[in-house]
């Protein structure tokens, strides 16, 4: 890398999700004269928080527990808390879900949770611009991080050079290969052997009435099953385009609502049904075993992600597009772009099988779930499992480089995302004294 007109920053920040966020008022708060700068690859600001922005503040929600105890993730937990200040929301009727639950070897977790929506989302973001610009830190969008020299503390992006003091890498998700790359050109290792696969379910409310007594209820099942991002009211499911590490597209499907209020609901209620995935020698890359998954799925879907109606997956028989929405079938998908098919030719067996198991002891504690029309979107895939060899306990990968967010392993959600970014600025801080 070049020399000549290189801006220098005593923080440079990959990402403006919320661990990015979350270190960077952590870091302008506790050391205003550091000169911080936030890049992010896209043209808006904020990772994930863009979509739903539905906002978990109990343990272990959100936060792996490799990296996480509660009394830790508590402590870090009051402080987004106090930042965010979120009202939280009401929940009844727990005492008699959880009673059913547990009979069959289920709990329902009782989590404080509050919603957005993704329009809420947009907002909150468009505020927490205003505050980074109040105190001084830059944002940079549309400004990808391509490479490092983590020798001559020089990162390259797609507009220029930029030297760095201490550098946070915090890409999300979709960050996850770029991370992988930063990974190899700084030396670390790191394994990536769990992935979670499932499905999305998409129902009338009336078919899943809890959501309106607890609206994102947490069910975990046996064979490390659960319940995931339950979305209510004005809810659609959505899907995301991905690309394997050989360049190909696959999809995962996702979910999210807008806020309630607008007299524009529509009725219908989404939310995941995933299976954590270990996997062992010799294959040990979680990664790769979810691009093929995805790429199944697209094959047998034209390109597309597959959905099939329960009245059809319970007889053997494929979904079509002539009879999707036939008779009993009486609500239309909220995804559209998606193709009606058999999942079970798509999912490996113990994913299917696990997931089915849970489906019908979750429609004996709530029962409606397996109606006819409910929907069954495939795949749903979330890879977030890249665990580094941290040097201490902040994500200190090496010599002033950190990690945070769901990325590089340390969380699984927005609040846990912004706590991981504050763990990180205190290990910045720490070593910056
Ligand atoms: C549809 C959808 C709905 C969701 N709903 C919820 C929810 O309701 N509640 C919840 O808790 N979680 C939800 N999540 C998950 C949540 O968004 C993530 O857990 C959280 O955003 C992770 O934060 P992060 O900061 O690690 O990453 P992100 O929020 O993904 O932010 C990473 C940022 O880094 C940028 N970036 C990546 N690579 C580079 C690069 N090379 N150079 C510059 N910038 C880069 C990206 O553009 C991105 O803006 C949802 C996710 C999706 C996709």
């Amino acid at each position: 890398m070049g020399t000549a007109s290189r801006e220098q920053y005593d923080v440079v920040i990959i990402g403006s999700g919320p661990a990015g966020m979350g270190a960077a008022f952590e870091l302008s708060e506790r050391r205003p004269e550091l000169r911080i700068i936030i890049l992010d690859r896209l043209q808006y600001s904020s990772g994930g928080m863009r979509n739903d922005c539905k906002m978990n503040f109990t343990f272990p929600i959100g936060f792996p527990l490799d990296y996480w105890d509660r009394d830790q993730a508590g402590e870090y937990l009051e402080k987004v808390s106090e930042f965010l200040k979120p009202s939280i929301l009401p929940k009844s009727r727990l005492a008699i879900y959880q009673q059913r639950a547990q009979r069959l070897d289920t709990e329902l977790l009782e989590i404080e949770q509050t919603h957005l929506g993704t329009d809420g989302g947009l907002r909150l973001i468009k505020e927490l611009q205003k505050e980074l610009e109040r105190r001084d830190v830059t944002l940079a969008l549309k400004e990808e991080m391509l490479g490092l020299d983590g020798g001559s503390h020089v990162i390259e992006t797609s507009k220029r050079e930029l030297s760095y003091g201490q550098l946070l890498i915090a890409p999300g998700r979709q960050g996850f290969r770029f991370l992988q790359q930063t990974l190899d050109a700084l030396g670390v290792s790191y394994i990536d052997n769990i992935v979670d696969i499932g499905i999305r379910i998409e129902t009338r409310i009336e078919h899943y009435p809890i959501v309106t007594d607890y609206y994102d209820p947490k069910f975990h099942f046996p064979d490390k099953v659960r319940t995931f991002c339950t979305n209510s009211g004005n809810a659609h499911v959505v899907k995301e385009l991905y690309h394997s590490s050989s360049g190909q597209p696959y999809h995962s499907v996702n979910g999210h609502a807008y806020s309630a209020g607008h007299g524009k609901e529509n009725g219908l209620v989404n939310f995941a049904m995933l299976k954590t995935v270990g996997l062992t020698e010799p294959l040990a890359s979680g990664q790769q075993f979810a691009e093929n998954l995805g790429m199944q799925a697209m094959l047998m879907g034209g390109g597309k992600p597959l959905m099939q109606r329960v009245g059809d997956f319970r007889v053997g028989s494929r979904s079509k597009l002539e009879t999707f929405n036939n008779d009993l079938y009486d609500f239309a998908p909220s995804l559209r772009d998606c193709c009606p098919g058999d999942i079970s030719l798509a999912m490996p067996a113990r994913v299917l099988r696990g997931i089915w198991k849970a489906m019908k002891r979750l429609d004996t504690i709530v029962p409606g779930i397996l109606h006819p029309s409910t929907i069954m979107y495939y795949p749903e895939i979330k890879l977030y499992a890249n665990k580094p060899a941290y040097l201490d306990g902040y994500f200190n990968v090496a010599e002033d480089v950190f990690l945070a967010g769901d990325g590089a392993g340390t969380s699984r959600g927005i609040t846990a995302a912004w706590a991981s970014g504050i763990r990180a600025a205190e290990g910045m801080i720490r070593k910056n004294r």
